[in-house]
């Protein structure tokens, strides 16, 4: 299954010009410069807009839409920057002239509005690259450039001026081609934890092993499993130890502060700080609220995404907080669907984990 969604924009001289590509040589990434503004709202733009522009996969945080398809020409990589003596445009990369637009595929990150790349879409764009490499016979680490490197265009803006970020990326796109599992779990931090303890839980956690799974809920089974830690890499946060079945999880949080489970045997993990021991059953009742159990009218199960679809606080795919994962494939009860905000499928409310969440109504299909 691919990992954009196709949804073409008509042919039209400035976004769309309908020539074909005269080949595949290398796969541009761009940033869209446009704080806050997601992968629909630039299809929706290039759809009518009278500008000799446009690129052919946008990725957000939750979704990646192809707007011009794969064989054809987009308007994004020919710019002239800068002159040389001769006056001749600057050309950085010799494979893609004369003419870039006619030997690329270009792929925009759209940017958060704070100005940054949220973690989803760095991951999401590692995802599309994998596909395009694949596709196109294509080596990540020589084959992906950006578009500052062709025509010295300050694009991606944020990984022109720490070119070691591009760098990282393309090595990730690299060991995903080769099947190994990346985390985007963030480091721990070097373990010098204050020593002034709190009374509740703290601590960190660190796998001792590669590809160590994690889980969406106290559980060891398939369907929960989120993702996998690389050793050495693992959770800021250990709230507590919970018995799962006969052994013991973690109760962890990443750096955004999203909950996970995660073995506790001392054989795969390491632990700093102290960690306190649930004293009741596993079962996630929230905290503080009055246990108002939600009602199920269904359930769905996710479709369209690469990996995972994202659990949000609010029906808002735009200023919501991420609470958590639903694996590609797992089905998830829900309490009804909702129309909110900046989606035009609508949000699909989910029971997760005890509490209401949302999910983008493309990622759910009701069973
Ligand atoms: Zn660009």
């Amino acid at each position: 299954m691919s990992v954009f969604t196709n949804s073409y924009i008509p042919v039209n001289k400035y976004t769309r010009p309908g020539l074909k590509l005269q080949g595949v040589k290398k796969c541009v990434l761009h940033y869209t410069a446009n704080p806050g503004a997601g992968a629909d709202n630039h299809r929706r733009y290039f759809s009518n807009a009278q500008v000799y522009a446009s690129a052919h996969i946008f990725v957000d945080k939750t979704e990646a839409i192809c707007i011009i398809p794969l064989n054809e020409v987009a308007y994004h990589a020919n710019d002239i920057q800068q002159r040389d003596s001769a006056g001749n445009p600057y050309r950085g990369v010799a494979a893609l002239k004369p003419n870039a637009n006619f030997l690329s595929i270009g792929v925009e990150m759209c940017l958060e509005k704070d100005g940054s790349f949220h973690s989803d879409t760095v991951e999401r764009t590692e995802d599309v690259f994998v596909e395009l490499c694949n596709k196109f016979g294509l080596d990540p680490i020589d084959d992906i450039v950006r578009h500052y490197d062709i025509t010295h265009k300050n694009c991606p803006a944020p990984w022109v001026s720490n070119s070691q970020k591009f760098v990282d990326f393309k090595n990730r796109v690299k060991a995903k081609m080769s099947g190994k599992s990346v985390s985007k779990a963030s480091p721990t931090k070097p373990t010098t934890s204050s020593s002034s303890s709190s009374s509740t839980a703290s601590g960190s956690l660190k796998s001792k092993v590669n590809g160590l799974r994690f889980y969406s809920k106290p559980s060891w089974e398939d369907k929960d499993v989120v993702g996998t830690v690389n050793k050495g890499i693992g959770f800021p946060t250990v709230v507590e130890k919970v018995k799962v079945g006969s052994a013991y999880q973690y109760k962890v949080k990443n750096s955004k502060g999203a909950t996970y489970y995660i073995t506790a045997s001392d054989k795969y993990v390491d632990v700093t700080g102290s960690v306190k021991t649930s004293s009741s059953a596993p079962k996630t009742t929230s905290t503080s609220s009055s246990s108002s159990s939600i009602k199920s009218v269904g359930k769905i199960k996710i479709v369209g995404v690469s990996s995972a679809a994202i659990v949000m606080d609010k029906p808002d795919r735009n200023s919501s907080k991420n609470i958590g994962t639903v694996k590609l494939g797992s089905t998830i009860s829900i309490s009804g669907s909702v129309k909110g905000k900046n989606n035009s499928k609508g949000y699909w409310e989910v029971i997760y984990n005890g509490k209401r969440g949302y999910i983008s109504g493309q990622f759910g299909s009701k069973i």
